[in-house]
């Protein structure tokens, strides 16, 4: 299968391409020239086999096909469980087990193999730039760590990312490089793409993308959803419903493509924080794009979802089917407190902030009837709330104990450099590091 750009001015180019390159030359995102038929998938497979099955045809003949069983085997080597929530007949899909505890874990060390595959024998290492607004770039990081070949730099809003996840940044060092830049979320995005654009540096120090446009993150993430669905619909004969917590739009993309492919999933509910370019354009306002809003979730705080593009593909450019087709939901962050510190004291249940805004929005669609009293549905848990325990702990009255891959990280060192919120300084540094 070959890989085409969204915005049609690229050639194509194969998988192996298309993870390499990250962006297409277009500055458009890489999408499957065709939509693979629809598969019937078995419930009961592993986690990795079922990931194998739903990703082969996206490597049909491809240099990684042989390697995807391996690379299934090495990414996807924890699990994403169903556990029940106390109320309705609603699930959390706990995709926090990781190395990070959030599910960019996944899509991260899926990326990690397929690329040192792909760099095996090269005499240059690779260069991953990734900005992040916290989550992204500790995943990014602990996959890539040591892995040979490769280096990783990672630039993030200096003082809008919890410490934890600061110092999950800052702690691995080696071949892990931390910049901690003067500016927003959105200005470290910025300023990777214009590095990963720029063909003269280019010439002089290989770089790729590892955020969420990378294809080598996106598609892995329709494992878990067909999982959770596969199993679901086994036992009850019914499609599963998500509401997901969105910022980039990756993770509940690989929802939608898993749909397209035949998963049985229902709706797909996008919940938000205060970020609004979501939920304005689908209660029928323009796609208006703006500076992104701090809030207590800030790993969506994203004012220009770069998948965006790749949903609007998806409908052919169909704004009215688009919007037809999807509800959104912004929760703000007094909500999201009072989501956490309730859910607590009524039920016990720990969910950090991002989590939070999906059973918010679950909690509206089941108040309201939107989502009916017999329909099956699923919050995305996108972290484990020992990651955000300075929103978190305040809230439930108590400590939240820290997984152990976490506590590890956390018992290291970190350090992270200054940079300016300009692409000249990230220009001058890359080249540096190349000399
Ligand atoms: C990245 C992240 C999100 C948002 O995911 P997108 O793919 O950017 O929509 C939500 N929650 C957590 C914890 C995250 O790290």
């Amino acid at each position: 299968m070959n890989f085409i750009s969204t915005r049609n001015a690229s050639p194509p180019a194969t998988l192996s391409q298309a993870i390499a390159a990250g962006l297409a030359p277009d500055g458009g995102l890489y999408v499957p020239q065709q939509m693979p038929a629809a598969r019937t998938l078995r419930a009961g497979d592993s986690l990795a086999a079922t990931a194998t099955e739903l990703l082969q045809p996206f490597f049909a003949g491809d240099g990684l096909e042989a390697a995807l069983p391996s690379i299934c085997a090495q990414a996807f080597d924890f699990p994403a469980p169903l556990q029940p929530l106390a109320t309705g007949n609603d699930h959390v899909l706990e995709l926090f087990q990781g190395p990070t505890a959030a599910f960019k874990d996944f899509g991260a060390r899926f990326l990690a193999a397929s690329l040192s595959r792909l760099r095996a024998g090269q005499e240059r290492p690779l260069t991953i730039i990734v900005a992040t607004s916290g989550d992204t770039g500790a995943a990014v990081a602990a996959a890539f760590h040591n892995q040979p070949n490769l280096q990783v730099v990672v630039l993030y809003p200096d003082g809008r990312v919890s410490p934890r996840q600061a110092h999950q940044l800052g702690c691995l060092g080696g071949n892990i490089r931390a910049l901690r830049v003067a500016g927003s979320f959105d200005d470290c995005q910025a300023m990777a793409k214009q590095a990963l654009n720029d063909a003269e540096l280019q010439a002089q120090v290989p770089m790729s993308s590892a955020n969420s446009i990378s294809l080598g993150r996106l598609l892995p993430q329709m494992s878990y959803y067909a999982h959770a669905a596969l199993s679901h619909q086994a036992a009850y004969g019914t499609p599963l419903n998500f509401v997901i917590p969105t910022g980039n739009l990756g993770n509940a993309m690989a929802a939608v493509i898993a749909r397209a492919l035949g998963v049985p999933l229902g709706r797909i509910v996008l919940a938000t924080n205060a970020n609004r370019v979501l939920p304005d354009y689908f209660n029928g306002g323009a796609y208006a794009p703006t500076a992104s809003v701090a809030t207590l979730a800030n790993a969506m705080d994203v004012g220009a979802p770069s998948n965006f593009e790749r949903l609007r593909w998806l409908y052919a450019g169909d704004d009215a089917a688009l919007r037809a087709a999807f509800v959104s939901r912004s929760v703000d962050d007094a909500t999201i407190r009072d989501t956490i510190a309730r859910r607590f004291r009524d039920h016990g249940e720990v969910f950090c902030p991002h989590t939070a805004t999906a059973v918010q929005v679950l909690e509206q669609l089941r108040a309201s009837g939107e989502a009916a009293a017999e329909t099956h549905w699923v919050v995305a848990a996108t972290a484990h709330p020992a990651k955000f325990e300075s929103v978190v702990e305040p809230l439930i009255g108590r400590e939240v104990p820290v997984p152990p891959a976490l506590a590890e990280l956390l018992k290291r060192p970190a350090h992270a450099d200054p940079c300016p919120p300009d692409y000249a300084a990230l220009r001058e540094t890359l080249l540096a590091g190349a000399g």
